[in-house]
């Protein structure tokens, strides 16, 4: 078959690998310069390793992109360096990422609140129920099992930070998946998440899968008397170096937003079409900054920042200090970053605005930071981020397979119970192909 891949993302490309690898003729658009999607990382002349746009890492469970790597013989390129999380109490930090400093923890208490913390943790790690927890939302769960206390100081932030104005709406089952399939260990590739997302990209071209960077696809008509998608309308972008016309394939796979998608392919039927704009998400606003001193000097690598202690954004994350600064010619890399409904302001603020906004927060982490530490700073936007689940949420999933014969889609809105994340582009990347190939 002819395919053609909307979108070089771990999922499209993990798509692609098996497509090619059973002998079809795939072809990738891809809107941007440069393949991994929301995996992406940049690179500065005088540093060795990329910096991931969005902070990235993998958990030791991910199986499914572990898995894929050792069949891409890169599983040796996965490092998994000791960090450091770190949660806010008194004002201190303290370490929270394993079962010893959560019990020395002096945030829950020495006494019924911790154990309610523990059991309940226990419980989540065994059960694999989550279709009964996706019934009820995860603020009215936790409130009664794990109780008040514990849900205000360790949920309730989680849960506000990532999903804003719908913490309340999401089910138990996302903190489930979280809680039952994440591990303390995080892992990353020698060179960057863009290494991972090149070398992928090398192997894909070795087999023969075409990737057109900068070619944004701006719609997918079929020829209905046929019956099936047979044509796809790309519209190159201006500096286009692969421009094409309109071309035929037997089968599409779409990877990008549904409402995205929704645009792309208007003939798809109205109960579809629905279906994909009806559901949530959030969007993610990340500032990094390339320092020439270390912020947090107890080489803390994530902070979780309370919103309600006064500070203008969620996650504070020191990536050198999960990774050496010896890779970024000494230079020091942290992250601000935040999940933010996408017309909240910070969208449409520069990256010197925002700065200003955030360096008070640095410096309640280090009283020394000055802005004369910044050697240079990015600011990266994503409006479809985060999906955000509904109650019963697994009965409002867009099929894979969608009603127009030989157009698929699979996207991050798609994984759930899983929370998204690359290792679940992995998985419905080559769901998607299996369905695409009729197995
Ligand atoms: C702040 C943040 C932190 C994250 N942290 C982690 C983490 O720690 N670990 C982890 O594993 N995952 C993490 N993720 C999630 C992970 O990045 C995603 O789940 C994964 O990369 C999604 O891959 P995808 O291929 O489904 O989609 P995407 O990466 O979004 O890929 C879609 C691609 O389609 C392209 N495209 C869109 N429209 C068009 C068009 N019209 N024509 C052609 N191309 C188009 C886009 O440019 C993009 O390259 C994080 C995400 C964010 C935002």
């Amino acid at each position: 078959m002819d395919i053609a891949i909307i979108g070089a993302g771990i999922a499209g490309m993990s798509a692609a690998y098996d497509l090619a690898r059973a002998g079809h003729k795939v072809t990738i658009y891809e809107a941007s310069d440069g393949v991994g999607g929301l995996a992406r990382g940049f690179k500065e002349p005088h540093w060795d390793w990329s910096v991931e746009r969005f902070y990235h890492h993998w958990f030791a469970s991910d199986a499914h992109i572990l898995g894929l790597m050792e069949e891409l013989g890169l599983r040796a390129k996965v490092l998994f360096p000791r960090p450091y999380t770190v949660l806010l109490h008194d004002g201190r930090w303290y370490p929270f990422d394993s079962v010893v400093e959560a019990l020395r923890f002096p945030g829950l208490g020495w006494g019924v609140d911790k154990l309610r913390f523990g059991l309940v943790g226990l419980y989540l790690r065994l059960t694999k129920n989550w279709r009964a927890l996706e019934r009820v939302t995860a603020d009215e769960w936790m409130r009664r099992w794990a109780g008040q206390r514990v849900y205000n100081r360790m949920w309730r932030p989680l849960l506000e930070g990532k999903f804003g104005q719908y913490y309340k709406e999401v089910p138990m089952s996302w903190l489930w998946a979280r809680i039952h399939a994440r591990t303390t260990r995080l892992g990353t590739y020698r060179g960057g998440f863009q290494a991972f997302c090149d070398d992928f990209a090398a192997q894909l071209r070795r087999l023969g899968v075409e990737i057109r960077l900068n070619t944004p696809v701006v719609r997918l008509d079929r020829t209905s008397a046929i019956g099936r998608i047979d044509q796809l309308t790309v519209t190159p972008s201006a500096n286009a170096t692969n421009a094409t016309d309109a071309t035929n394939y037997h089968k599409v796979l779409v990877t990008t937003s549904p409402s995205r998608f929704a645009r792309l392919a208007p003939d798809l039927p109205q109960d579809y079409l629905q279906g994909l704009l009806q559901l949530k998400s959030m969007g993610a606003v990340v500032l990094v900054l390339a320092l020439r001193q270390r912020l947090s000097e107890d080489g803390y690598y994530w902070f979780n920042l309370p919103k309600d202690a006064g500070y203008p954004f969620l996650a504070l994350v020191e990536h050198t200090n999960y990774v050496s600064s010896e890779h970024f010619g000494g230079e020091h890399i942290v992250y601000c970053g935040d999940y933010l409904d996408p017309d909240h302001e910070y969208f449409s603020l520069s990256r010197e605005e925002l700065l200003a906004r955030f360096a008070p927060a640095l410096k309640r982490i280090n009283p020394d930071f000055d802005l004369s530490w910044v050697r240079n700073y990015w600011l990266f936007k994503a409006a479809y981020a985060q999906p955000v689940p509904a109650l019963n949420h697994s009965q409002h999933i867009p099929s894979i397979e969608t009603p127009l014969p030989g157009l698929y889609f699979a996207s991050m809105s798609q994984v759930y119970p899983w929370d998204r994340g690359t290792n679940f582009a992995v998985e419905i990347g080559r769901r998607a192909a299996r369905l695409m190939m009729g197995e």
